[in-house]
C-alpha cells in the first residue's frame, strides 16, 4: 500500500500556486534549510523549497557553470529557466552556505530577472551573543526585502503565530519519523522524504491532517519486510526529490533508521522559542541548526550522528555525496574515525547509469552487515 503520494499532491499545488500568483500572491522560493519560512510567511509571501534535481537538468547547467560544479546548483540554475514551478518565484532566498550556494546568486542574476536575497549566516557556529545579534539583523534585512515585494509589514504577533504553527508541524514530523526507528520500521525513510519534501511545498495547515491520517494507516499496516533488515544511518550532501530512487534501492535491503541530510530529519529538528522576540527567537533557532559542514565547528554534527547511532542501534553508515560537493566529501575520513561503522560512500551526480552497479555495492554492503557473506 502507498502511503504517500506526493507527485499528485505535488501537481494539485502546482495548480494552486499558479491561482495564488494570479491573484497577487508572492512566491519566495529558497534551496536551504537555514532560510527562516516562518518569516516569510509572516511577511505575507508563500515559501517554496527549490529542492528538485536531475541529470538532464544538471547537463543542461552547464551552459551557465563549469562542468565541475555541484550538480545540484547547476541543475538548480537549469531548473530557474525551465522548471514550471521554479519559474513561478517571485524572489529567491539564498544563504552564504559552500563556496558554490555562495556565487550561485551572482550567477542567477544575469540569468533570469527575479529579485535575490543572499542571507548573511555566520559560517563559525560557536553561538556567541555577537554572532547571534549579527544573523538576527540579518533576518531583520530579509524581513525588509520581503516586505517590500508583498506590501505586507510584519508584526510580532503573526510572526509569533508563524513561529507556533511551524513548531506544530515540525513537532507532528518528528512523531512520525520516529516511527522508522522500530525494529520493522513502520514508515521507510523513503516516505519520510516524501513528507518533508511535501511540508516544504504546502501549508501547514494542508498538511497536518494528512500526516495524522499517514501516522494512523502506517501504524495500522502490516509489512512484509524481514523481520531485522540491517540498520543504516544516511549522511551526505543535499538529496534531492529525484533520489528517492536511491532511497528505495537502499530500503530494499536494509532499513535507514536515522539520517543527518538537509532535506530529511535536519529540516525538522528542534523548536522555536515561543512568547520572547520572534526575531530572537528565530536568529537563535536557524543560527543553532545542527550545522552544515561548511560551518566550523562542526562538533556538534558529529556528536548528533554519534547520539543517533547509540540510540538508533546503527550498524552502518551511507554516505552519500554529490560529484564536487568538497564540504560533504571531506568529511568522509573523519566521519568513519569517529563512529567506527562500516560505511559504504557513494559519489554521485544525479546520471542513472551506473543504478545497477549501485545495487551490487548496496548488496555486497548489506552482506558485510549482516555477515552473510562470510
Ligand atoms: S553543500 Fe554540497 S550539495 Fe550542497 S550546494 Fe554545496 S556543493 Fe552542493
Amino acid at each position: 500500500m502507498e502511503l504517500i503520494n506526493r507527485q499528485d499532491l505535488a501537481a494539485r499545488r502546482l495548480n494552486e500556486l499558479q491561482e495564488l500568483k494570479a491573484r497577487g500572491r508572492k512566491l519566495a522560493g529558497y534551496f536551504c534549510l537555514y532560510v527562516p519560512v516562518e518569516l516569510l510567511r509572516a511577511a505575507g509571501a508563500v515559501p517554496i523549497r527549490l529542492a528538485r534535481a536531475d541529470y538532464p537538468s544538471s547537463q543542461l547547467g552547464e551552459r551557465h557553470l563549469r562542468a565541475d560544479a555541484c550538480p545540484f546548483c547547476k541543475s538548480s540554475l537549469e531548473k530557474l529557466l525551465s522548471d514550471p514551478l521554479y519559474r513561478l518565484m517571485d524572489m529567491l532566498i539564498f544563504v552564504n552556505t559552500c563556496d558554490m550556494m555562495r556565487r550561485l546568486p551572482e550567477l542567477v542574476g544575469t540569468r533570469v530577472s527575479i529579485p535575490v536575497f543572499q542571507l548573511y549566516l555566520p559560517r563559525t557556529a560557536e553561538p556567541f551573543p555577537a554572532r547571534i545579534a549579527e544573523f538576527e539583523h540579518q533576518l531583520r534585512r530579509l524581513a525588509d526585502f520581503v516586505t517590500r515585494l508583498t506590501g505586507t509589514a510584519i508584526d510580532d504577533q503573526h510572526l509569533q503565530n508563524e513561529i507556533e504553527i511551524g513548531n506544530r508541524l515540525r513537532s507532528a514530523l518528528r512523531s512520525i519519523e520516529a516511527l522508522r526507528v522500530s525494529p520493522v520500521p513502520l514508515l521507510t525513510t523513503g516516505e519520510l522524504f516524501d513528507l518533508i519534501s511535501l511540508a516544504t511545498l504546502l501549508e501547514p495547515a494542508d498538511l497536518l491532517p494528512l500526516i495524522a491520517q499517514i501516522k494512523n494507516r502506517a501504524t495500522n499496516q502490516v509489512f512484509n519486510r524481514q523481520p531485522t533488515p540491517p540498520r543504516l544511518l544516511l549522511a551526505g550532501s543535499i538529496i534531492a526529490e529525484e533520489e528517492r530512487e536511491v532511497i528505495s534501492l537502499l530500503e530494499e535491503r536494509a532499513a535507514i533508521v536515522a539520517d543527518v541530510i538537509c532535506t530529511g530529519a535536519r529540516f525538522i529538528e528542534g523548536d522555536i522559542t515561543t512568547g520572547s522576540d520572534p526575531f530572537r527567537a528565530l536568529a537563535e533557532y536557524y543560527f543553532n541548526r545542527i550545522p552544515c559542514p561548511c560551518r566550523r565547528p562542526n562538533t556538534a554534527l558529529f556528536q548528533h550522528i554519534r547520539q543517533l547511532i547509540a540510540e538508533r542501534q546503527v550498524q552502518g553508515i551511507v554516505f552519500q555525496t554529490l560529484l564536487y560537493c568538497d564540504p560533504w566529501r571531506f568529511e568522509a575520513r573523519d566521519l568513519r574515525r569517529a563512529t567506527g561503522l562500516p560505511m559504504l560512500e557513494i559519489d554521485h551526480d544525479y546520471s542513472r547509469q551506473h543504478f545497477e552497479q549501485l545495487r551490487t555495492r548496496i548488496e555486497a554492503f548489506v552482506e558485510i552487515l549482516t555477515g552473510a557473506g562470510k
